[in-house]
C-alpha cells in the first residue's frame, strides 16, 4: 500500500461524567442519582474520532489493518487515572497516539455533566487541565497533509501550529469552536474555514446575517479559500475564493432528510468527513482543484447518521456506515 495521507487533528481531549437525575440538588442536599457515565470527548478528540472512523471500516480497525489515511491526534492529557483508558480507547478507534503529550502532575480535562431529566436541562462544570496548561513547545507538528483545528488549545498553541503547518505546505482546516474573534493571522492563507450559524456571525462581525455571500466575502477578503458553513437540516452553504473572483455567488448542498434523535456531535462529523476528502484530494489530486460538492455531500451524508442516534462519540459512524451517494 501506498505512504498514507496524514491528518493531524491539534485540539482537546476531555472526559466527560455524567450523571443523570430527576432534579438537580439544592445547596446543602446530597440526592441519589439515576445513572452515572464516564465518555470521552473535547472536540480535538471527536473531530480526530470522526477522522479515523470516516477513513476505515470498524472491522479494518478491530483487526489493526492499515487505512489510506492515518490520523494522529495532537493534544494534552494529565498523567491521572483517566488518561490510560482515554488513550486505549483512541487507539481502538484507529487514532494514533504518539503526539498526545501525558503531562507530568497535570490532570486531563473534565466536564462534570448534571443532566436534569425531568426538564431536560444539563448543568456543565467544565474544567480544561491540561487542555490549558500545554505549551507551544509541547504540541508542534509538522509532517502531516493536513491539520484540522478548533480553538479549545491555548489560542497560541492554536496559532503557532496553523503558521508551522502552512509554512509546510500542509493543508490547514479550521472549526473555530467554541467562536473567540481570531486575529488576521489565522485567516491569512488558512485553507478551509468550517462554521456553524452563530460562529459565522461573530467571526465575521455580521449580526443577524441575511446574506451568506456578504458573511463569506468577509472570510474570503481576509484570505481563506474555502468558507463552509454548516446550515444544520438546512445542509451547507460554501463560497470559494476561485468562485468569489468570478462574481459567482456561493452554493447550498442540502442535509439529507432524517429522523432526528440527537444532533450532539453532528458538527464534528461534518469536520471530521470533510477533513478525510481533503486527505484523500491531497494523496490523489495531481493538480486537480478540490470538489467541494462532492465532499460536503459525502460529509452532509457521514452527519445525517449521527443525528439519528443519541450520544457524542458513540454516534459517529464508520467509513462503511455511511449511505452512498
Ligand atoms: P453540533 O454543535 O450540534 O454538533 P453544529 O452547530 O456545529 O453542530 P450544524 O450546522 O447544526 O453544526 O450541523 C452540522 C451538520 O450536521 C449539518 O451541516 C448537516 O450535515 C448535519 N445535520 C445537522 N442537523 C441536521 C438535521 N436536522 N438533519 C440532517 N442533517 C443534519
Amino acid at each position: 500500500m501506498a505512504k498514507p495521507a496524514v491528518i493531524s487533528v491539534i485540539g482537546s481531549l476531555n472526559v466527560d461524567l455524567v450523571t443523570r437525575t430527576s432534579r438537580v440538588p439544592v445547596g446543602g442536599e446530597t440526592l441519589t442519582s439515576e445513572s452515572f457515565d464516564i465518555g470521552f470527548g473535547g472536540k480535538g478528540a471527536n473531530q480526530a474520532v470522526a477522522c479515523a472512523r470516516l477513513s476505515r471500516t470498524e472491522k479494518q480497525a478491530l483487526n489493526g489493518e492499515a487505512s489510506d489515511v492515518e490520523v494522529r491526534m495532537v493534544g494534552a492529557v494529565g498523567d491521572d487515572q483517566f488518561s490510560p483508558d482515554f488513550l486505549k480507547s483512541l487507539r481502538k478507534d484507529g487514532l494514533n497516539t504518539d503526539k498526545i503529550k501525558v503531562l507530568p502532575g497535570k490532570k486531563t480535562g473534565v466536564a462534570v455533566i448534571i443532566v436534569e431529566t425531568q426538564s431536560g436541562e444539563n448543568r456543565i462544570m467544565f474544567c480544561p487541565g491540561a487542555n490549558y496548561d500545554v505549551k507551544v513547545e509541547d504540541l508542534v507538528d509538522d509532517d502531516a497533509s493536513v491539520a484540522l483545528f478548533q480553538l479549545e488549545l491555548p489560542l497560541d498553541v492554536v496559532l503557532h501550529n496553523m503558521k508551522v503547518a502552512r509554512d509546510k505546505g500542509v493543508e490547514t482546516i479550521i472549526n473555530p469552536a467554541p467562536a473567540i474573534p481570531l486575529p488576521d493571522e489565522a485567516y491569512s492563507g488558512l485553507g478551509h474555514l468550517i462554521v456553524n450559524e452563530t460562529e459565522a456571525s461573530i467571526l465575521s462581525g455580521i449580526e443577524n446575517p441575511t446574506s451568506w455571500d456578504k458573511v463569506a466575502a468577509v472570510f474570503v477578503s481576509r484570505g481563506v479559500k474555502n468558507v463552509i458553513i454548516t446550515l444544520g437540516g438546512d445542509g451547507v452553504y460554501y463560497q470559494t475564493e476561485k468562485r468569489q473572483s468570478e462574481s459567482l455567488p456561493g452554493k447550498i448542498v442540502p442535509a439529507r432528510k432524517v429522523k432526528v434523535v440527537d444532533t450532539t456531535a453532528a458538527g464534528d462529523t461534518f469536520a471530521g468527513a470533510y477533513s478525510v476528502a481533503v486527505a484523500h484530494w491531497k494523496a490523489m489530486s495531481r493538480g486537480s482543484d478540490f470538489d467541494l460538492d462532492v465532499a460536503i455531500a459525502h460529509a452532509n451524508r457521514a452527519a445525517s447518521m449521527t443525528v439519528q442516534k443519541k450520544g457524542a462519540q458513540s454516534s459517529i459512524p464508520w467509513a462503511n456506515e455511511v449511505p452512498e451517494a
